[in-house]
């Protein structure tokens, strides 16, 4: 080694995965001097080229919960870009552009990122860390990085915090210390395992494989693929090699939840190799000799992956409870909802990895107090080493929802050098801001509306050309009410006044039927079974489906009425319910409500073939014990009716949905041809130099999501407008787009001063899809707006 080179920053992050990247890239944004360190050549640590495991979150088992903020902008940006390899069912990736994406946005944002370089031992003073001593391993140089501020430890495994004397976990909590229910009894210290990953292809000839010596003969018990569905479908069910794909991802193996997975490293990673060989040598010599010869392996990750090491103590710890009852924290800083998925390495009968899907909670927050040292007065934790419990992790350590985590340290790390503030005196005195300006920067926190006092839009008034409001109007054909029809909605007011009806009675008597309003409310807001009924009419599905449960038993009937159907009559029929309502969760697809119709011989139900995303059609078969449903509706309309596309949503504090409904924002009406228009109208003229639009980029499914499927953008996304102000004389341009691919764009011109804005979509990707604009932000920012 040379001699210490000298280097100082506002905020050191230890690490480069994608949590550390959040934040580095959220820090040094708004204004921090920033180093990462990164002790691997490539950027995205389990993501990164060196393990291609394929970032996932919440989204994969909720409806339109894909991540936004810079992970967002992330996944967005390579999808335009096709960062990405193609593999078979899991997504995973090892493109080298995936870490050019990266870098790239940790160089726009003036982040110095030095690669090949650990962070080995900290300098405490006191109680906070003065400098970091790292070795670039490339140049054979030591450094020493004083830090002014704070360090954001994303490591994962957490080497340098836990030299620094913050107070850390290692294993599984006992049931009794938090409550968890599917805690053990007495405490231990098993963890996730560690896994290789593999990439194997199709070639155009045979292809032999020669396991090398001391490969052990294949047990079923290898990795997570070894399930009751035995050997055979084991190789080709979650472990991903389907001789009719052309290039497969493997990940059969899995070790080390029994042992120290930092100390024992590079054991469990030659154990590994030998479960992977293994594992390859019954897929090519044995099992599919036949099917898998011209198949080859040709890449096996360097590295072995954890899942689980150190996690560290911040003020609290996120339980298993937590998570499944979805704590409003009031200090929530981002989101998740992935399966509190565990793998024991144990097993039931003590011999394999098993993985357990403890439950797939509600959309959970993520609480700004788990995400710094309760120790240390400098030291943020991101990623997969903040405190959660064993439990907690389960659902946690996906990574795009460890990225929330990141972009919330690194913006608190930016608001703590700005205030000369500690993490937890940011906490105690200025959290409303912290959460304020994660919301301006994309981030989501449920529950929170934006209410900037800066952003003039709040203060005017929002119309359109056209806008989809609630309610199905028109018939396409009618169903005769020949068993129990009904509509379902996704969402509603608190109360119900009435429901119309378009009911049809061809006959020249009047004739009565039979209304009733049925409530479905879940027994508890988790689901304890990882069921796969889904809907039959949607294309795509999720990995599981909410508001899918529709067993008789399990609805609620809450009012009935008679109506009355005149002779000779197709028209709308009044039902006066007059009832209050459960207040909709606006995270939620679990609850409903729907409006049945009783068998009435006679009379039929107009329905409109036209999908929409408020409302499905219900009915019962004759022996059924469930209602079936179907993606269209029957024609209704319900007063007072919740808000659906109105352009007053763009204004209404939130910028995304968080579930089918409420959608929370401008859509133009079904049906009218772009463009269309959306004005911000203010009693006064207004003086601002920046405007921010969110477009939707939200695709129902994470199958969807256009970096899933190989895509460059989701369809719904508005691909050309205009922005104009009306400055007293005329319309003046302030922006005109075309190619947009972005959910949020964020326009800076020189300050003009108009009493309206108008926002003008002349396109969006999808065909006849249309305008869909979830919020738009007017600022008067001072010169370098983004910084603190
Ligand atoms: C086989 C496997 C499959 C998985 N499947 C999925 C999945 O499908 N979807 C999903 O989202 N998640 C998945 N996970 C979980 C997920 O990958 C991890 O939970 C997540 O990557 C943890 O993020 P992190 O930022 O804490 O750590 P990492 O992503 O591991 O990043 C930490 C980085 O810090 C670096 N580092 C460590 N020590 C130092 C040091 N002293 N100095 C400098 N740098 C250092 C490491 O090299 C690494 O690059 C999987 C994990 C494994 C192992």
């Amino acid at each position: 080694m040379r001699g210490e080179e000298e280097l100082a920053c506002d905020v050191l992050v230890l690490g480069g995965g994608l949590a550390a990247v959040c934040a580095a890239v959220q820090a040094a944004r708004l204004g921090c001097d920033v180093i990462l360190l990164e002790k691997d050549p490539v950027l995205g640590g389990a993501s990164s080229p060196m393990l291609g495991i394929h970032p996932s979150g919440a989204h994969s088992f909720h409806p339109y919960a894909a991540e936004t903020g810079i992970i967002g902008e992330i996944e967005e940006e390579a999808a335009w870009r096709r960062a990405k390899i193609r593999t078979a069912g899991q997504h995973h990736n090892i493109a080298q552009q995936w870490d050019t994406l990266l870098k790239e946005f940790l160089d726009g944002a003036g982040v110095r990122v030095l690669r090949q370089t650990y962070a080995r031992q900290p300098v405490v003073e006191g109680r906070r860390i003065t400098a970091v001593l790292a070795e670039d391993t490339a140049r054979f140089r030591s450094l020493r990085i004083g830090v002014r501020g704070q360090v954001v430890e994303a490591s994962g495994d957490g080497h340098i915090a836990a030299s620094a004397g913050a107070t850390f976990r290692q294993g599984r909590e006992a049931r009794a210390e938090f409550e968890e229910r599917s805690a053990p009894e007495t405490a231990d210290s098993v963890t996730l395992g560690a896994s290789v990953t593999a990439l194997v292809r199709k070639t155009s000839r045979p292809v032999t494989f020669a396991p090398p010596p001391g490969t052990p003969p294949f047990e079923p018990g290898y990795g997570f693929a070894a399930t009751a569905l035995g050997t055979e479908r084991c190789l080709h069910a979650h472990s991903a090699w389907n001789p009719d794909e052309e290039f497969c991802f493997l990940t059969h193996t899995e070790t080390g939840g029994q042992r120290d997975v930092i100390a024992d490293d590079p054991e469990i990673y030659e154990e590994l190799l030998r479960q992977l060989y293994s594992a390859w040598n019954h897929i090519k010599n044995e099992a599919h000799a036949r099917e898998a010869s011209h198949w080859e392996l040709v890449w096996v990750s360097p590295k072995a992956g954890r899942r689980e090491s150190r996690r560290f103590a911040g003020d609290l710890w996120v339980t298993q409870a937590d998570i499944e009852n979805g704590t409003a924290f009031p200090d929530a800083v981002g989101y998740g909802g992935y399966a509190v998925d565990i793998h024991d390495p144990a097993g039931a009968e003590d011999k394999q990895v098993e993985v357990v899907y403890y439950s797939i909670p509600p959309l959970w927050s993520i609480p700004y107090r788990a995400l710094y040292s309760r120790d240390l007065e400098n030291l943020f934790l991101a990623g997969r080493l903040a405190g959660f419990t064993h439990l907690g992790l389960g659902s946690y350590r996906m990574q795009k929802t460890l990225a929330q985590g990141g972009q919330a340290v690194g913006l608190a790390a930016a608001l703590c050098k700005q205030y000369g503030c500690t993490p937890r005196a940011l906490y105690q005195e200025r959290l409303a801001e912290l959460q304020q300006r994660l919301l301006k920067e994309d981030a989501t926190i449920l529950n929170l509306r934006g209410a900037d006092p800066a952003n003039l839009a709040a203060r005017a008034s929002a119309s359109a050309t056209s806008e989809q409001r609630h309610g199905v109007l028109h018939a396409t054909d009618w169903l005769p009410l020949d068993r129990p029809r009904g509509v379902q909605l996704w969402d509603w007011a608190p109360s119900l006044r009435q429901a119309q009806l378009l009911l049809l009675n061809p006959g020249d008597e009047p004739r009565t039927c039979k209304a009733a309003l049925m409530h479905y409310r879940p027994a508890q807001p988790y689901k304890e079974s990882h069921s796969r009924v889904g809907f039959a009419y949607e294309r795509v599905t999720n990995r599981m489906e909410w508001g899918d449960d529709n067993l008789l038993a399990h609805w609620e009937t809450v009012a009935e009425l008679k109506l009355e159907v005149p002779g000779r009559f197709a028209g709308w029929v009044e039902a006066p319910f007059n009832q209050e309502l459960s207040p909709k969760t606006p995270t939620s697809d679990e609850e409903r409500w729907m409006v049945l119709v009783e068998p009435a011989p006679g009379l039929s139900w107009g329905r409109d073939l036209q999908r929409y995303d408020f409302v499905r059609r219900a009915w019962l078969d004759p022996g059924s014990g469930q209602y079936a449903t179907d993606g269209d509706s029957h024609c209704f309309r319900i007063d007072p009716a919740p808000p659906y596309g109105e352009a007053a949503n763009v204004l209404n504090g939130w910028r995304r949905r968080f579930a089918t409904n409420p959608v929370n924002m401008w859509i133009s009406a079904f049906g009218e041809p772009l463009p269309q228009s959306l004005t911000l109208e203010w009693p006064e003229p207004q003086t601002f130099n920046t405007v921010h639009l969110v477009f939707d980029t939200l695709m129902r499914t994470f199958k969807e999501m256009p970096f899933n499927r190989d895509e460059e953008v989701a369809p719904v996304t508005v691909e050309a407008y205009d922005l104009e102000v009306f400055d007293g004389s005329g319309w003046r341009l302030l922006a005109s787009e075309t190619d947009n691919y972005r959910r949020r764009r964020v326009h800076v011109f020189p300050t003009v001063c108009g009493d309206r804005l108008r926002l003008t979509v002349r396109g969006v990707w999808g065909e006849g899809g249309p305008a869909r604009v979830y919020e738009v932000r007017v600022y008067h920012e001072p010169p370098s707006p983004d910084t603190v």
